[in-house]
């Protein structure tokens, strides 16, 4: 499996994971676009969201709750922060693994794209 965020799960690719359970992990972006910038993903190879099925929501459930812990322990609960997920190529997905992103730290763009 060449997919880089299996390999940052499988611990094959280093990276600064900062939350881990067993069933997703959190890490920061190599190429953060706000002074907070993490990534969260399942463990599990998800493609994206448009394979996700009724029996995931428990899943993204789960990454959403540790998002909004992540954004709490990094202070941004109180200003504000985003959670966005990219889907395809006209969605700006370049990386086939879910993942979901927590921006803060900054006013982030009033636009969406
Ligand atoms: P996408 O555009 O697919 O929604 O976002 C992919 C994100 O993954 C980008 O923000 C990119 O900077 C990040 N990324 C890509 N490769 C790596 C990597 O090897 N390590 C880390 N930590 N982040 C990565
Ligand atoms: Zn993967």
């Amino acid at each position: 499996m060449d997919c880089i965020f299996c390999q940052i799960v499988s611990g094959k690719i280093p990276s600064d994971i900062i939350y881990q359970d067993e069933e997703v992990i959190a890490f920061r972006d190599i190429k953060p676009q706000a002074p907070v910038h993490l990534i969260i993903i399942p463990r599990r190879h998800v493609p994206s969201l448009a394979h996700l099925s009724e029996a995931d929501s428990a899943l993204v459930g789960r990454m959403v709750e540790v998002a909004n812990q992540l954004a709490k322990g990094e202070g941004l609960s109180q200003n504000g922060y985003r959670l966005a997920i990219n889907c395809g190529e006209e969605g700006g997905q370049l990386v086939p693994h879910l993942h979901l992103h927590l921006l803060g730290g900054r006013r982030l763009s009033d636009t969406l794209g």
